[in-house]
């Protein structure tokens, strides 16, 4: 018997494979089992290149509960070891056997997994011994007992199984009993080896019997050994790929369409992935892109390997190139990872941009569903967002799709204002900006339908990257103003009969909590309402920008601004300005005159000052000036906003346009009710 140290450079390597090395420890059943699938693809390799003649047999691998005993045994029939390859590959862990034989096998050794480092020496994470028993493919080998408790220490010495092939005997220790239970078991290999190129048996099928389940004589084969991806894509039809995605996740709706990736160089890639029906947000998904390497199931939190934006994609992706057990920041900044990432990023346009060219009416039936992924990535990802441009869709209120150049075309004659920048009208809720839509479409105007979640982003997105573009909403204006051809048409009313007819509707605004008008004229189509209300674009965006990010409170706690434009070009408005200049004409001429008057003495009396500094006469003066012009105002105020109220048509007027933009509610609603009512 040969008693030895394991050649590291450190006496501590164990507690450090324990505690840091691996956070999970559950994974050593990953290891272990990659390990023999490795062996026995080694030898399958050997035998495909005629260096090995003998019987392969079957090649099962098998992870096995001796509750008694308490060992967990995972066997192979593959490569085995001599007791020079225990002590190379094993005493010497430093030393990966599985890169020395990829050197030789280098263009068919694809299948040999070799990349998760300290992959035996996980076995003690779970340990309190751990025993191989092995015998080698070459002929006139002799089998080999290595034993080691997980000090440094081991023994070697040579034993007598028969069959080729390795058995690693782990002596479960008291923290993980847990490893003892099939169900345990079981869950583990469907996690990590659902998909490994070799059948892994575990445990037994279960069969009912006598009123329960019991475990029946045949072997439970727990992987299907050739998935999907690792087929070409000419051998799979349609059906196969959704096959494969149900397996992949039961009881999901199928996906919208998929994409088969397949590199070997100048990195190792294959996978599929799915474009599922997103619903509507972009909640963090439960069932996301799993990460494979040789068909062993490494993590499916695959940050840093594929865009942020692709995290809303499904499927599978396998590559032998991408660095196991790093730090995510690591990852990140690896450049075979970026390359990989990139290369995700152009698949995935170049298909979209594929569907979009060969099926433009199926692109534009899928559009609703796929529109938020890629509006997520134009946002997100500058290269995708260059060539998604190809196919984005915009949509208009009559549900008919354009892409942005056809889109340019059809409104650049009729949309273009006078500084040359073509505006495109967009809305967000064709039900309560109804009246808008039709007015602007009654101009001929087009109206986009941008309801999305991200489409406030997307809109500013599309303003920097198209040219001499603006976007407005439809009511942020009147339909006459949303593209301004030549000077906005100021109502031709006298200074006086402004003032007049904004006392009257300033006297008759609704109290809205946290919400401000602002009174304006224009003269618009007689046709038109008789006041309408827009918002700001520019304090809308600001405000709906505030709502989803922190630290522009500022912009939140301010009110809505609106305008409620009063048509002066409108026979109710015009009757409203006749009455009320008859009525009202005697009774506050000569408080305008004051008014005036005192306007006109303080203008002079401030030029009259000289380097800013008045005397205290003058400053005495002023005042007194200032006083009587603000009685005489506010007298006049007294006397139009009394006049208004005896006006039910002024409140009915500003009430259906309150009622046109959904801001009619409650008690205003009722009153308005009960008022139009009693006007029939
Ligand atoms: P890695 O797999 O990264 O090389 P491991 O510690 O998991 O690291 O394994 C070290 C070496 O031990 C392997 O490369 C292989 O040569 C050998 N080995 C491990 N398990 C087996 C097995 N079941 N059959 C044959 N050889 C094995």
């Amino acid at each position: 018997m040969q008693k030895g140290h394991i050649g590291v450079t450190t006496e501590n390597i164990f507690p450090v494979i324990k505690k840091f090395l691996y956070s999970d420890n559950e994974i050593f059943l990953r290891e272990l089992v990659s390990n023999a699938i490795d062996a026995t693809s080694k030898l399958k390799t050997l035998a495909s290149f005629g260096d090995f003649k003998g019987e392969l047999g079957d090649m099962r691998v098998e992870v096995k509960i001796d509750k008694e005993a308490g060992t967990l045994t995972v066997s192979d029939h593959g490569i085995g070891m001599t007791e020079e390859d225990i002590e190379r590959y094993i005493n010497q862990i430093a030393f990966s056997g599985a890169e020395e034989f990829v050197n030789k096998y280098k263009d068919t050794a694809t299948s040999i997994i070799g990349h998760f480092g300290l992959g035996f020496y996980s076995a003690f994470m779970v340990s309190s011994k751990v025993e191989i028993r092995s015998l080698s493919y070459k002929d006139g080998s002799e089998a080999v007992h290595w034993e080691c408790d997980g000090s440094p220490e081991f023994t070697m010495e040579p034993c007598d199984k028969s069959t080729r092939g390795t058995e690693i005997i782990l002596h479960i220790d008291d923290d993980n009993k847990e490893y003892l239970e099939q169900a345990r078991i079981d869950t583990l290999l469907k996690k990590y080896c659902r998909f490994l190129p070799v059948p892994v048996v575990s445990g037994k099928e279960q069969e009912w019997k006598d009123g329960k389940y019991v475990d029946s004589d045949r072997d439970k084969i727990i992987n299907s050994t050739e998935p999907a991806w690792t087929k070409k894509p000419s051998e799979l039809t349609d059906d196969d790929y959704r096959k494969f995605y149900r397996e992949l996740y039961p009881g999901q709706e199928d996906p919208l369409f998929w994409i088969h990736l397949n590199v070997d160089y100048p990195f190792n890639l294959t996978g599929i992935l799915y474009f599922p029906k997103i619903k509507s947000n972009l909640d963090i998904r439960k069932d996301r892109i799993q990460l494979y390497c040789n068909q062993v199931f490494v993590t499916d939190s695959v940050e840093g390997v594929v865009p942020e934006f692709m995290m809303l994609l499904q499927g599978v992706i396998d590559s032998p190139d991408i660095p196991l057990n790093v730090s995510r920041s690591y990852l990140q900044s690896d450049s075979a990872v970026k390359k990989i990432s990139g290369y995700i990023t152009k698949k995935v346009a170049s298909r979209l941009d594929e569907l979009f060219k060969n099926n433009r009416e199926d692109f534009e039936a899928k559009w609703n569903d796929i529109k938020i992924f890629i509006e997520y990535g134009m946002l997100t990802d500058e290269k995708f967002c260059d060539s998604a441009l190809k196919f984005t869709l915009l949509k208009d209120t009559d549900d008919k799709y354009f892409t942005l150049d056809e889109y340019r075309t059809l409104v650049e004659a009729s949309q273009t204002d006078k500084e040359g920048t073509v505006v495109y009208i967009y809305a967000t809720d064709p039900v309560a900006q109804y009246g808008h839509i039709q007015s602007a479409n009654a101009k001929g105007y087009n109206v986009l339908l941008m309801d999305g979640q991200l489409d406030g982003h997307f809109i500013s997105l599309l303003e920097n990257k198209i040219e001499k573009t603006r976007f407005v909403r439809v009511d942020s204006e009147s339909a006459s103003n949303l593209v301004p051809k030549d000077d906005k048409k100021i109502s031709d009313l006298t200074p006086e009969q402004i003032s007049l007819l904004t006392s009257v509707f300033r006297s008759r605004l609704p109290k809205l909590d946290k919400a401000e008008f602002l009174v304006s004229f224009e003269s618009l189509d007689p046709a038109a309402d008789p006041v309408l209300i827009t918002q700001n674009e520019y304090m809308r965006r600001m405000k709906d920008m505030a709502a989803t990010q922190t630290g522009m409170t500022f912009y939140a706690e301010l009110p809505d601004n609106y305008n409620l434009i009063v048509n002066t070009s409108h026979p109710i408005v015009v009757k409203i300005l006749g009455e009320a200049e008859k009525a009202l004409g005697e009774k506050i001429s000569p408080l305008n005159a004051t008014v005036h008057d005192g306007n006109e003495k303080i203008t002079a009396l401030r030029s009259e000052i000289k380097d800013g500094k008045p005397t205290a006469e003058q400053e005495a003066e002023e005042k007194a000036l200032t006083e009587t012009v603000e009685t005489a105002r506010s007298e006049q105020e007294k006397i139009i906003s009394a006049y208004a109220e005896e006006k039910p048509v002024v409140k009915q007027a500003i009430d259906l346009a309150l009622l046109a933009n959904g801001l009619l509610r409650g008690r205003e609603l009722a009153e308005f009710i009960h008022r139009s009512v009693s006007l029939l």
